[in-house]
């Protein structure tokens, strides 16, 4: 099977740039041993004008069969004959997809030490696949489906059966020529999804950590794609459970992604003098502009009171004064490890390593985008190896129960639970409280009682576009007695912010521990609530 990929270049920009990016010297041709054969690299042409890259997969169909994975179509007539026959050697599919990404790794990355300038460059690009299968009626009318969207033209020619016989009919086989200027990283993502969801079947197990592979390869493209749900569903060969997972996250991550788009517009456009919070900003927007490095001072609070000097004299903005209540009920317990969870941009995970006390911080979000962002802030790839060792951000969703989060001390929910979806709160309750079960959870969330004192917030809105609900005193009080009873926690309330007579504090933190007697036998006396969903 077979790939080519040509560019086109100018005299400041020679096509044989190809070569820095793919990490392939033009001049040799190359071999690769990769798990199912040996994959060749060489370039048909390599100019100034034109360099076409061409990758030869000559895949051994007998180390295919052997590891027992090889099998034809499973609707195929003779199924123990399609194992010695079948069309697995020759047709771009997994496999290709899987020797693409071996022998192209760092390009994939977008990574080129070299030139570093290079993979982020939108670069005209012309692909050719001899032979793609194409599951299903569709056809080239899917392959149009698939790549289009993602800014490609498309040429996909079905290749007929026998050429001698044209009444015979078409193969289930397309030549393809995708065309498009683009940054060659996204390209090869493109193929590395696309191909296998176009044959429709893979050579290997399907696992769970293929979600993880799926999300990671599609960041940036794939959250917003109009056929997302066909390519998840067929890149995990129909699995439902993992393809449910994957459209959350995916979901997820297109809120969180917007949120962060939001929170960046914010962050350029600050003033120096902040202004009163608009329709929608009055919550984490806020914080987001207090949670940048030299911008402290955020809107905060009733309009009245906003402005730094007013922050000051209620010790600090509204974020400020939540961290710092955090902080204390984790001192309180005496918790060394801790979990943040939902940790956005990782303002609390940097305040928590500031407290020697704390040896071990694992900060989870389901946006890779706020976690790049948090990752950078902390400056995590340039802390010395005994502070490295004390932090970790990885991602995942709250709503899934997680065998990276048990064995904790705590775990924080920084406004967070109103971000989900009310009927998804029991799933995140049960992998929180029922499987991770730290010996203390500390939650805060808004105080929906309070918004009337927020002069720009009109009446019934509230603080965020993505919270989905925002709880009075009464609610939070009753969801966090009904969360303790359940799991075997006890429960304290108490109001951070400037406290109001009449409605209450801004903010509302309820602190968690477990209970003495159940601490002794965890798990114990806890199962699945009805309807949540978990691994
Ligand atoms: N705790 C941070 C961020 C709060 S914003 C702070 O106080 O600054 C809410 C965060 O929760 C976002 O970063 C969002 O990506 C994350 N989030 C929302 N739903 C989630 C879920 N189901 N799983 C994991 N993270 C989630």
């Amino acid at each position: 099977m077979f790939v080519s990929i040509s560019t086109t270049g100018t005299a400041e920009n020679p096509a044989s740039d190809l070569g820095f990016l793919l990490h392939k010297h033009p001049d040799k041709v190359q071999r690769f041993a990769t798990t199912h054969g040996t994959a060749h690299v060489f370039y048909p042409e390599s100019g100034e004008q034109v360099c076409t890259a061409a990758l030869l997969l000559e895949v051994d169909p007998a180390a295919l069969l052997r590891q027992g994975r090889g099998k034809g179509r499973s609707g195929s007539p003779d199924h123990a004959l399609a194992q010695y026959v079948n069309d697995r050697p020759y047709a771009a599919s997994s496999l290709l997809a899987v020797a693409l990404r071996t022998v192209y790794r760092s390009a994939m990355k977008g990574e080129c030490v070299h030139r570093p300038e290079l993979p982020g460059r939108a670069i005209p690009l012309r692909i050719g696949l001899p032979a793609v299968p194409v599951a299903g009626a569709e056809g080239p009318e899917l392959v149009e489906r698939l790549f289009a969207p993602l800014g490609w033209q498309v040429d996909a020619r079905p290749v007929p059966l026998d050429e001698a016989f044209p009444e015979w009919g078409d193969s289930r086989y397309v030549r393809l020529e995708l065309t498009g200027t683009l940054r060659l990283a996204d390209a090869l993502q493109h193929l590395y999804v696309l191909l296998p969801v176009l044959d429709g079947s893979k050579h290997y197990w399907v696992a769970p950590d293929e979600v993880d592979k799926l999300l990671a390869a599609g960041q940036g493209w794939l959250a917003d794609h109009p056929e997302q749900a066909l390519i998840a569903r067929r890149y995990l060969s129909r699995r439902w459970s993992l393809t449910r997972l994957a459209m959350e996250r995916l979901a997820l991550a297109r809120l969180a992604e917007a949120d962060d788009r939001e929170a960046e517009e914010i962050d350029n456009a600050v003033p120096d003098v902040p202004e009163a919070p608009e329709v929608g900003e009055a919550g984490e927007a806020g914080e987001a502009v207090e949670g940048v490095e030299g911008a402290e001072a955020g809107p905060a609070g009733p309009a009245e009171t906003v402005g730094p000097a007013a922050d000051a004299e209620r010790g600090g903005s509204l974020a400020a004064q939540r961290r710092a209540a955090i902080l204390a009920a984790l001192a309180r317990t005496g918790a060394a490890r801790v979990l943040d969870l939902g940790c956005g941009q990782g303002e609390l995970v940097g305040a928590l390593l500031k407290e020697p006390r704390v040896t071990e911080v694992l900060g989870v979000d389901v946006s890779s985008r706020a976690l790049t962002i948090a990752a950078r802030r902390l400056r995590l790839d340039r802390l010395p190896e005994r502070q490295a060792r004390r932090v970790k951000l990885v991602q995942g969703a709250l709503t899934y129960t997680d065998a990276r989060l048990k064995g904790y001390d705590a775990a924080v929910l920084c406004e967070v639970v109103e971000h989900l979806d009310l009927p998804r709160l029991p799933a995140l309750e049960y992998a929180v409280f029922g499987a991770a079960r730290p010996a203390a959870v500390v939650v805060t969330t808004p105080n929906a009682e309070y918004n009337v004192r927020w002069e720009t917030l009109p009446a019934g809105r509230m603080r965020h576009d993505d919270h989905r609900f925002e709880w009075s005193r009464a609610e939070f009080a009753a969801w966090a007695r009904q969360v303790a009873g359940t799991y075997g926690y006890t429960v304290d309330l108490e109001p951070v912010g400037p406290l109001d007579p009449e409605v209450g504090a801004p903010t509302q933190l309820a602190h968690f521990r477990l209970a003495a007697e159940a601490a002794d036998t965890p798990e114990a006396t806890t199962t699945a609530p009805e309807g949540s969903a978990h691994r």
